[in-house]
């Protein structure tokens, strides 16, 4: 490539390290019908009557509110309402939200709702589509009732083909989300699970391996197991049950665009490729997160003064909000929330978007590997040359299918060019990094 085709790609890309305003606006809803056995997310067993979930939905609006009137909300292109269950919200208190959404960040693209099958009623799907939403994420999992009764979900098989059927019906784009190397999956129930979502006409699919988390009723129940009985999570399985899917994904049309994400044409995610491509976001609710640039974290500042101060030489800042549902329902003022802080340097910025990148088959973009190239120096070349001599990446820097399936070490070796962790910093005083 030319010296100047090279410093035209960097400058694109460097763009995205200045802008005042952030491209992706996320909102947390904490909520869940039950606790799911796996489940270490943020998020709580809610009664449907319970008054804190529509406190806690005007709360994010009020929140969404200030933003706007800060300039924070100018440049969201997407945006995705996760959590937890937004769907147990009921259609009056996630319409609402989704109109706030729409009427604070006005050049919203992409609008997406997290859903569960047991929550996704008719009055759920027509206020979504009535209120702006333009996609919906469906939690199926599995598509074999044993399997989601030792995952504790909440529905059916047949109900949840029935909900996406409804959903796909609605005119949304949906996609849903699947999990393999689960407690008594086979290689056929995965199969079906696949070819069950695919018949119902979805045009996305996002598929995980699961993960035993520490504290889980999950964990608890296989604690003292030994490595045969846990075979079924294995990484052999893990990895077989991956490469399952994507041979049965690409046979029936779809792309496969990130490690874990499949997609009919135009029908990927641009919200969670902004998250993999360095763009900046902006998370309200309870543990939500946010990663700003160093502008746009001094525009928050102004209206949250209590955020510390970012350290000389921060080019990026991420912040985790630790304020509870019930203090965001009673004080939704931005001011007053309690933020953990982490302040990236150029070079850490570098090291992560590296990282982020690596997780797309399109690979690494030309613009970051020359922006990398300037920040840090030759041990980027360095770093690209052992991914490659590993067969980690390939000649275009595009991961391999052992970049796949061994990702955290792909990942871990772009990290390592960090050479440091973020400075961290907090408005608790107990907080302090
Ligand atoms: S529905 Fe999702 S967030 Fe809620 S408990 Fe289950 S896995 Fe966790």
């Amino acid at each position: 490539m030319s010296l100047d085709k090279e410093s035209q790609k960097e400058e694109a890309w460097c763009e995205r390290l200045t802008l005042a305003s952030a491209r992706a606006l996320y909102l947390h809803v904490p909520f869940c019908a039950r606790k799911c056995a796996y489940c270490d997310f943020a998020s709580r067993a809610t009664a449907s009557d319970d008054p804190l979930m529509a406190a806690y939905a005007q709360g994010l609006e009020e929140e969404l509110r200030q933003a706007e009137a800060a300039g924070l909300l100018e440049g969201c292109e997407t945006g995705y309402v996760g959590g937890g269950t937004p769907t147990l919200l009921g259609a009056q208190g996630l319409g609402g939200l989704i109109r706030a959404t729409r009427t604070c960040a006005p050049s919203l693209l992409e609008l997406t709702s997290e859903a569960n099958p047991d929550s996704l009623s008719d009055a759920v799907l027509d206020a979504l589509a009535s209120s702006g939403a333009t996609r919906v994420s469906i939690g199926v999992q599995s598509l074999d009732d044993g399997e989601l009764a030792k995952l504790g979900r909440i529905h059916s098989a047949a109900e949840a083909r029935e909900r996406v059927g409804a959903a796909v019906a609605s005119g949304l784009d949906v996609s849903c989300d699947l999990m393999c190397a689960i407690p008594d999956q086979t290689d056929a129930s995965w199969r079906r699970s696949l070819e069950g979502v695919v018949s119902l006409g979805v045009g996305h699919i996002s598929v995980y391996p699961l993960a035993i988390e520490e504290g889980t009723p999950l964990a608890a129940r296989v604690e003292g197991l030994s490595e045969e009985d846990l075979e079924w999570n294995s990484s052999d399985v893990q990895a077989s049950r991956m490469t399952q899917a994507q041979v049965q994904l690409d046979g029936y049309g779809y792309d496969r665009y990130e490690v874990a994400s499949y997609a009919r044409a135009g029908k990927a995610c641009r919200h969670n490729v902004a998250y993999w491509t360095g763009q900046p976001y902006l998370g309200f609710g309870t543990e939500a997160s946010s990663m700003l640039t160093l502008e746009g974290y001094l525009r928050l500042c102004r209206i949250t003064p209590r955020l510390p101060a970012a350290p000389e030489g921060t080019a990026r800042v991420r912040l985790t909000c630790r304020s509870g549902a019930r203090r965001i329902a009673s004080s939704p003022n931005l001011g007053s929330l309690d933020f953990d802080c982490e302040f990236l340097t150029v070079r850490e910025a570098a090291a992560e978007d590296l990282m982020l990148g690596a997780r797309l088959v399109r690979g690494l973009d030309p613009g970051l590997v020359a922006f990398a190239r300037r920040v840090v120096g030759p041990q980027v070349d360095q770093a690209l040359g052992e991914a490659q001599a590993r067969g980690l990446l390939d000649a275009g820097l595009a991961p391999t299918q052992d970049g796949w399936l061994l990702g955290n070490e792909l990942y871990g070796l772009l990290w390592d060019l960090a050479e440091a962790e973020p400075q961290t910093a907090s408005t608790r005083p107990s907080g302090q990094g």
